[in-house]
């Protein structure tokens, strides 16, 4: 399976492929298996944040996490949140991470230059969409600022949302889109992260709603698959709007990262039995929150015209 054909092709078939990120690196193998169990299309990937302060460490060791579990028919490994400059705002070396993603097997990635100015967020895009282009990959970008990375607390979720802090410009959105050439565009409409900082990561996720008809202009004016980051703690029918909408890949990072350290508070050390919770967690996304059980059957016979 190619990265850009599976979500093109779920893109047609109205459905979306859900990434799950990877914390903690025994969760790999349930998520795979959750996957594969459900005969279902989704992506295992890991953000720089999951290595830096989690216990991902490396992208090269979730790489080969990945390829001992790996499932061909069901699965892609995918290169999350490379920010040009990061949650703590200090300069990011995207160029070689990119690079030694590509040489470990990654099969898509993402550039994040939300936080720089528009220009500048072209410029690293293009720059990061080549040297994925180069290794016949797609690149992911994210243009508006999908909040909760940052150390600060967030202002009040209703406030956010009523005042649209952070959404994707639409006209910003046609631009960006034309002028990077990237892939897949990651963009803020109601959707927010889950805390990565230490004293508020097991906090309850704010419940979030997305705001459809701004999703929908989005795509009418990039004209290529959006991507939802924050896809956890978002009730169903927005996510199905937004699906409707534009949405093709899904990001899906709180929920399973507190199932697996939720279990092992529970069950101190009992690694397999928080194993088995993320996949029980896994499964029930995919079948009961997406209905993505048998995708793989759903998108895989389909024709489109541009698949890579
Ligand atoms: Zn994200």
């Amino acid at each position: 399976m190619k990265a850009q054909d599976v979500v093109l092709k779920a893109r047609a078939a109205g459905k979306c492929i859900p990434a799950f990120n990877i914390p903690h690196i025994p969760m790999v193998r349930p998520i795979i298996k959750a996957i594969a169990d459900e005969n279902s299309v989704a992506m295992v990937q890991v953000a720089r944040v999951e290595w830096e302060k989690m216990s991902a460490q490396s992208l090269e060791r979730v790489a080969e996490e990945y390829h001992k579990y790996q499932d061909d028919k069901h699965t892609l490994l995918h290169l999350d949140h490379i920010p040009a400059g990061d949650e703590d705002y200090q300069r990011v070396d995207y160029v070689s991470y990119l690079k030694r993603a590509v040489n470990a097997g990654y099969q898509s990635v993402m550039i994040d230059g939300s936080r720089l100015s528009l220009d500048e967020n072209i410029r690293v895009t293009a720059e990061a969409v080549a040297i994925a282009h180069e290794a016949n990959i797609p690149c992911e970008a994210e243009l508006g600022a999908v909040m909760g990375h940052e150390n600060r607390q967030l202002p009040p979720y209703e406030e956010i949302f009523a005042s649209k802090m952070g959404f994707t410009d639409v006209e910003e959105a046609a631009k960006f889109a034309a002028e990077s050439c990237c892939d897949w565009l990651s963009v803020a409409a109601g959707n927010i992260h889950g805390a990565v900082a230490e004293a508020v990561r097991n906090q309850k996720k704010p419940e979030a709603r997305l705001d459809i008809e701004h999703i929908a202009a989005l795509y009418r004016a990039t004209g290529i698959p959006l991507v939802l980051h924050g896809g956890s703690g978002i009730q169903r029918q927005y996510i199905l709007d937004a699906i409707v909408a534009g949405v093709a890949k899904i990001n899906v990072g709180t929920e399973l990262r507190q199932t697996y350290e939720f279990a092992l508070e529970e069950k101190p050390g009992d690694i397999a039995y928080a194993q088995d919770c993320v996949y029980r967690a896994c499964r029930n996304y995919i079948a009961n929150y997406l209905m993505n059980t048998d995708l793989r059957d759903k998108i895989v016979h389909q024709q489109i015209g541009q698949g890579a």
